[in-house]
Order: structure tokens, then C-alpha cells, then sequence
């Protein structure tokens, strides 16, 4: 079959790879319908994250194939989402809602890699969610969406406590940035701060749902996000970055008592300072989102038309083109690239 392979930061290539096969009997194997290149794929592309002959691809909806002798709740023929962890969706931390960090967990990056022709999926009953029938083709890159980006941005919305009443700020401009601003939307909150300086961004934050646009960052972001809030902060505020200056930003715009959910892939370096945590007083949530909570809602919504996270991607291309996707999106031509198959 045909996959992306990164072989070096930079050198994306698309090549031959070994079919999947069914290892565990609660694997499954699914013929991928799309799949896309995601905002974190550009740390290894930047270096910042080593790459080394890596698989890549962590987000994917497909068709099930072929079934191990031990998955009861898919057939052949299914539709499915699946999220970007692995998950028995059975285990006590599973059952809390917190299937990112399941004792079987697993990342599907780079051990299985998805942006690819077929993809081996283990613990499938616990992973994947099947559709009530097969998409309608338009419906394909909100149902592509789920599996990451907009779980994320979901889940960053749902640690940030939006809701009816609040005021949530969202620092960062990219996919899980503008899903967090649909999500917050969706979960019933009043005023939605967008924090991006790019007019076609704030296009699209403002189409999701976003009332007010901040266009500077970093302290002075905050300030601004206080200005607005009668000098408080926001109720909530969505971290998706994952850097020392969008972190602090993100806790220097939460009022007291309020929640940051932070989605941005944290690095190296990025450390909290534990005077400022401590008079800040705010909750704190992040983390690899446990998308896999969230899918049977996300697909029921999508299904019924009421959102369009697909809106999202703005490039799309064949798989053979993924080099360009990534070109694209390193440069920020492209918020986030779909690969069709
Ligand atoms: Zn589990």
C-alpha cells in the first residue's frame, strides 16, 4: 500500500509500505476514505521533534475491512471515525472519560500512521465508532475532523468550562484553535474571544462563532482579554499552541476561579512558574484529548447537519501530494490539508 513516510525533518515522501495485517484478535483493519496532515505533524517536520523514517497520520475514517475474531461491536462494511488514541474504552480511566490515558492506550501516530491506503486498529471495539450508514461524501471531512481536531478542540472547550453565560477566550489560530472557538459555540457560551492576527482566521473563528477578535498576544494579549472582561478575565480560556508565551497567556487571561484547557502539544522547555500558578488561581486541564468520549456526540451532530467542522480544511489533495500539504501548512498557507485516497 501507499504511506506517508517522513524520513527526515523536511523530507516527506509518500511510498510503499507493508499491507496491514490483523495481529491481536480485537484489531480490526480499515481501507482509509480520507485522511489529513495535523497541525503537530509540523514539530518533526520543523525539527523540533526528531523524525527518523517515521510514519505519519494520526487521524483517519475509513471502512472496516476486516475484523479480529474478537471485535463484537463493528462489522465489515462499517463506516467509521476513530479516535487519534488508541483505547479499550472498558478500563477504569476509560470509564471516567479519560480514554487518552487508557491502561491499554496507545498513539496511533507513528506506531500505525493513517495517512495511508490501510491501517491496522487495535482494541477496534474500543477505538472506533461506526456510523449509522455511509456518509453522504460531503459529510467526509467533518466526520475526518472528529477524529482529532475537532475532539480536541471539544475537549479543550469542555476543560475550559464553556457554557451558558461564560466568556471564553481562545489563544491560538490554528485547526484545534478555530474548533475550540465551534465547540465553545455549540456548549452554549455568550462571548467567544478569538486571539489571531490573520484576516482569513478570523474569518473563519468569526463563522464558528467567535464575537470579538484580539489581535495581539503574549502579556499584552492577556491585557487585552481583560480589558474586555471588565478587567477580570475570561470564564475560560482554550490553550492550543503549546508554548511558554501561549501557556501563560492562556492562565494570564482566566479570571480567578475560572478554567484554562490547554491542547497545545507542549515541548521541551515550556515550564510553569509556580509563584504565578499559584496567585492565578485557575484550574488547569490539558492533555491528549480523549477525542473518544466525545465521538458518538460529535458524529451525531455532524450527522444532523447542525455543525460543519469540515469547513476547517481549506486544501485538499491526493494522498500522493502530501508533501504539498505539508508545504503548505509549514509556510501557513493552509490552516489544515485533507488527503483524499
Ligand atoms: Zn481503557
Amino acid at each position: 500500500m501507499r504511506g506517508v513516510v517522513m524520513f527526515a525533518p523536511g523530507d516527506v515522501r509518500v511510498v510503499d509500505r507493508e499491507d496491514p495485517e490483523i495481529v491481536e484478535p480485537t484489531d480490526a483493519i480499515i481501507r482509509l476514505t480520507a485522511t489529513c496532515i495535523c497541525g503537530s505533524d509540523l514539530w518533526p517536520y520543523r525539527g523540533i521533534e526528531p523524525a527518523e523514517h517515521t510514519l505519519m497520520g494520526h487521524e483517519y475514517v475509513g471502512v472496516v475491512e476486516e475484523i479480529g475474531a474478537d471485535v463484537h461491536t463493528l462489522k465489515v462494511g462499517d463506516f467509521v471515525v476513530g479516535s487519534f488514541c488508541i483505547s479499550d474504552n472498558t478500563c477504569e480511566i476509560c470509564r471516567s472519560g479519560f480514554q487518552s490515558r487508557c491502561v491499554h492506550g496507545s498513539f496511533v501516530a507513528a506506531a500505525i500512521g493513517t495517512q495511508s491506503e490501510f491501517a491496522r486498529i487495535p482494541y477496534a471495539d474500543g477505538t472506533l465508532v461506526a456510523t449509522p450508514t455511509m456518509p453522504e461524501p460531503e459529510l467526509i471531512p467533518s466526520l475526518l475532523a472528529a477524529s482529532d481536531v475537532l475532539g480536541t478542540g471539544w475537549f479543550a472547550a469542555d476543560a475550559a468550562a464553556a457554557g451558558p453565560g461564560k466568556t471564553i477566550a481562545v489563544v491560538g489560530d490554528g485547526a484545534v484553535g478555530l474548533m475550540g472557538v465551534l465547540a465553545a459555540k455549540q456548549l452554549g457560551a455568550e462571548r467567544i474571544i478569538a486571539m489571531s492576527r490573520h484576516p482569513e482566521r478570523q474569518a473563519l473563528a468569526r463563522e464558528f462563532g467567535a464575537t470579538d477578535i484580539v489581535e495581539t498576544r503574549g502579556d499584552e494579549g492577556a491585557a487585552a482579554i481583560k480589558d474586555l472582561t471588565n478587567g477580570l478575565g475570561a470564564h475560560g480560556v482554550i490553550e492550543a499552541v503549546g508554548t511558554q508565551e501561549s501557556m501563560m497567556q492562556a492562565i494570564n487571561s482566566t479570571c480567578p476561579g475560572g478554567h484554562v484547557g490547554y491542547v497545545g502539544v507542549a515541548h521541551d522547555g515550556v515550564t510553569l512558574p509556580a509563584d504565578q500558578l499559584f496567585f492565578a488561581e485557575v484550574h488547569l486541564l490539558g492533555g491528549p484529548a480523549p477525542v473518544r468520549r466525545f465521538l458518538p456526540d460529535l458524529i451525531d451532530r455532524i450527522w444532523k447537519r447542525s455543525i460543519d467542522p469540515g469547513k476547517v480544511f481549506d486544501l485538499t489533495l491526493p494522498l500522493d501530494r502530501a508533501p504539498d500539504g505539508y508545504r503548505a501548512m509549514d509556510e501557513r498557507r493552509a490552516v489544515k490539508t485533507l488527503l483524499t485516497l
